[in-house]
């Protein structure tokens, strides 16, 4: 007979096989330990579990040991505890419980970055918690990033049923087709969902400003949401708070707004006239929609001189908007980031 057993803080776990005679030495271990130890185990707390033992079996078990059956599968330290492969069915309470998760945190009053925050330390840590005991199947990850990302870009998950018809077998192989918006059957392709469930906007020009073969993922980030008027400026507070007054944290004369930061605000607007001043194209504005407006009439091209311009604006939005949140929310001078002056170094 071979006993293994695992000792965690509170609780010991012993594994050994299935039959009688295990039991019976298992129990005299018990019985030994006690005389020499005093400690006895209590019955009400021990659980004993069975993976494929004969019923016979374990009924004479259960009648020697004296211990409570548990049922498998059973949860400890959060996580199930199987004799088989763990299968989407056994996560299930973990996508519950980070869809429960993301429905009690607003994320509309959150920025991106705090929002990435909580992606990153609460929500991705229940599944991180479970993937160091387990290999999550793939379905299981594949839900949970799809709740994150609905999370992170405040949108809701689509939910494709009704639309999809399964129609029989062709030649051995099953079919599926698609019922567009028009109620004409395709065959079924992510084209054509994408297509069907996307809230259709007319294409914006100034895309290839923000979005281009060099661009910096946070820069053009912050940039996209500028021209889109979605990062959270005070004008934009003041609505959720009304009767609050603020002070632009750049020139402390009045609230800040898209339009005040790019750049009509006088500190931005020394960067910015410092920066336009190393372009070749000088005719820029100073206000972003004008720019905007003005680098949209020229294509997307090869040439150094494109590219730099639109690596420049990305980048004069974000490091003022970076010093803007920097000054606004106190972060001590000397973990700082100098967003200006390492602005101002990256280009010199
Ligand atoms: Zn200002």
């Amino acid at each position: 007979m071979q006993l293994s057993h695992i000792c965690f803080a509170d609780d010991l776990l012993v594994f050994c096989n299935g039959d009688v005679n295990s039991i019976r030495a298992f129990q005299k271990v018990l019985v030994d330990f006690g005389k020499v130890s005093g400690l006895h185990p209590n019955n009400v707390k021990n659980t004993i579990f069975f993976g494929s033992v004969p019923l016979d079996v374990k009924l004479k078990i259960v009648k020697i040991l004296s211990f409570e059956v548990g049922q498998l599968p059973m949860q400890y330290l959060k996580v199930p505890l199987l004799a088989k492969r763990l299968g989407i069915g056994d996560c299930r309470s973990l996508i519950e419980k980070v869809n429960k998760k993301v429905k009690n945190w607003k994320n509309k009053k959150l920025s991106y970055a705090g929002r990435l925050q909580i992606v990153a330390s609460v929500l991705s840590a229940m599944q991180v918690y479970w993937a160091s005991v387990y290999m999550l199947p793939q379905g299981v990850i594949e839900e949970i990033d799809k709740t994150l990302k609905g999370f992170f870009y405040g949108t809701k998950i689509f939910l494709l049923k009704a639309k999809l018809k399964w129609l029989g077998s062709k030649n051995g192989r099953e079919e599926i087709k698609w019922l567009t918006n028009e109620g004409k059957k395709v065959h079924f392709s992510t084209h054509q969902v994408w297509k069907d469930l996307r809230v259709s906007k007319p294409k914006v020009l100034w895309h290839h400003i923000v979005w281009f073969k060099f661009f910096e993922p946070k820069h053009a980030f912050i940039l996209w949401l500028a021209i889109l008027n979605r990062l959270s400026t005070q004008d934009r507070m003041q609505i959720w708070m009304p009767g609050s007054v603020f002070k632009c944290s750049l020139c402390d004369k009045v609230n800040d707004s898209i339009r005040h930061l790019f750049f009509e605000c006088e500190y931005s607007k020394s960067i910015w006239m410092v920066m336009k001043g190393k372009l070749l194209f000088k005719g820029l504005p100073n206000q972003i929609d004008g720019i905007v407006d003005c680098l949209a009439k020229y294509p997307y091209n090869n040439k150094i001189w494109c590219t730099v311009n639109r690596i420049m604006l990305a980048a004069c939005v974000y490091f003022v908007w970076n010093e803007r949140n920097c000054r606004l929310f106190r972060i001590k001078k000397d973990l700082q980031m100098c967003s200006v002056q390492l602005l101002m170094g990256l280009f010199s």
